[in-house]
């Protein structure tokens, strides 16, 4: 049992407190309270005090692609051109880059993650075992949300579906307390009509959480609104029929029934108001990634809409191909800054709202929010101590104003995950970094080595 207090502690379901403290009983929280009060009722226990820094649940990041962590800045290049952006990506994952190449370059962002006050990630994995891996050996908490391959033939639905199972299965078989499998069925334009209803029924029969890429850009609007545009274009590349069912994506979604299993939806940047109406109704979560949007150029999601239709919204930072950064903090400035600049917003969205999404909001989409996303007695002791002693922190008016609008990951001092520290005063704990980070530069040497010389081929 260890006491850990701070100036301030953020328990999110209750209010600050000052001078606060959690104390931690293996992996759970035993008592949250003012610092001196818990000293007393627990005199046998160990104390640390940080100071001026606040205690607070860690942050969840609900929509990553871990695996594909050495594209940082690699794309950057084609991101005008989602088509070049997505061929680059899949020939390089696919043909330039080996098993323990993706396997490195997971745990780097796993670390990225934690080293960030991250303590859980929804994870979407192509490759899946790479993300997967890397959470269990960083000691973090997550789902990883198993993707399908590009499927958007119904003829194929049977055997795409026993494809995804069988590598659902095998990973179903290694969870463990922290790092549960989930399913991605990838987006509406990749994924067939049947096998979207097979993946759904096995869902929600199962009690599968899901999450799926929806509503991101004008492009996959137009393809179902009207038919037309870059995915058309694609389709008949490739010379697949296309039948737009000429409604939104989130509509689509909700005839075919996949709502039913109320999955994550990453993005909801093109929502109207109907579609927010369905999500809200059918207690579908939202991940919204506020940079990797903005990156692309597609567009802001309404998060002020969404949060005052009690849609449960948490932040991702989407892959670090399309953001360059895993830091949830900035991801939320972000997010706040993108909303209260929107011409048509009825309000501002406060600190404390956005902070509260960022942990508690995240956990909830994930569909854990039962046992983490806030300090409160009884739940996992996920937690994270952020500095407030920057000079660019300072002075100190408000707390939660100085967590969303002057900090950052580098000002994360400790990530705890189920009483157990990851991360602590610059160092990670269960990983060897300056090896993964050696291993990060090698990797990133052939990338350039090989993309020079299919430029030049
Ligand atoms: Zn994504």
């Amino acid at each position: 049992m260890k006491i850990f207090s701070a100036d301030y502690v953020l328990p999110i379901s209750a209010d600050l407190i000052e001078n606060g403290a959690v104390v931690v009983d293996e992996t759970r929280i035993a008592a949250i309270g003012t610092r001196e009060e818990l000293i007393e009722k627990f005199p046998e226990a160990a104390a640390e005090h940080f100071g001026e820094a606040v205690i607070m649940p860690g942050l969840v990041n609900c929509h990553s692609h871990l695996e594909i962590t050495a594209m940082r800045g690699f794309l950057d290049d084609v991101e005008a051109d989602f088509y070049s952006w997505l061929m680059k990506l899949t020939t390089v994952r696919g043909e330039k880059l080996t098993a323990a190449d993706v396997k490195i370059a997971a745990l780097a962002g796993a670390l990225e993650g934690a080293r960030a006050g991250v303590t859980c990630f929804g994870d979407i994995g192509r490759f899946g075992v790479a993300g997967f891996e890397a959470l269990k050996t960083n000691g973090l908490r997550g789902i990883l949300f198993q993707e399908t391959e590009f499927s958007p033939d119904d003829k194929t639905a049977a055997e795409d579906f026993t494809k995804l199972k069988d590598k659902f299965l095998e990973l179903k078989a290694t969870e463990t307390e922290l790092v549960k499998v989930g399913l991605s069925p990838h987006a509406p334009y990749t994924v067939s009509r049947r096998l979207f209803e097979k993946i759904t029924d096995y869902a929600v029969a199962e009690n599968i959480e899901i999450s799926i890429h929806a509503a991101e850009s004008n492009q996959e609007r137009d393809f179902f609104e009207t038919g037309e545009g870059f995915f058309a274009e694609l389709y008949q590349k490739l010379n697949l029929e296309w039948n737009a069912p000429k409604k939104s994506p989130v509509e689509y979604l909700a005839d075919l029934g996949v709502l039913q299993a109320a999955p994550l939806l990453a993005h909801g940047v093109k929502v109207s108001d109907a579609d927010i109406n369905l999500i809200a109704a059918s207690r579908s979560k939202i991940a919204h990634c506020p940079k990797s949007n903005a990156k692309f150029g597609h567009g802001i999601a309404p998060l002020e809409r969404f949060l005052d239709k009690n849609v449960c919204v948490g932040f991702g930072s989407d892959s670090v191909a399309s953001n360059n950064v895993c830091d949830i903090l900035e991801e939320a400035r972000f997010a706040t800054l993108s909303a209260r600049n929107l011409p048509d917003k009825k309000r501002f969205l406060t600190a404390r709202e956005i902070i509260e999404t960022a942990t508690l909001g995240g956990a909830n989409a994930l569909g854990l929010g039962r046992e983490v996303g806030s300090l409160e007695t009884g739940k996992q002791a996920d937690l994270i101590v952020v500095s407030l002693e920057n000079i660019a922190q300072q002075p100190l008016h408000d707390v939660y104003s100085a967590i969303l609008f002057a900090s950052n990951a580098r000002d994360v001092l400790l990530t705890m995950v189920a009483g157990a520290e990851l991360y602590r005063d610059g160092a990670a704990t269960k990983v060897d970094e300056a090896e993964i980070k050696r291993r990060m530069k090698e990797i990133g040497a052939k990338m350039c080595r090989q993309s020079e010389k299919s430029g030049r081929s």
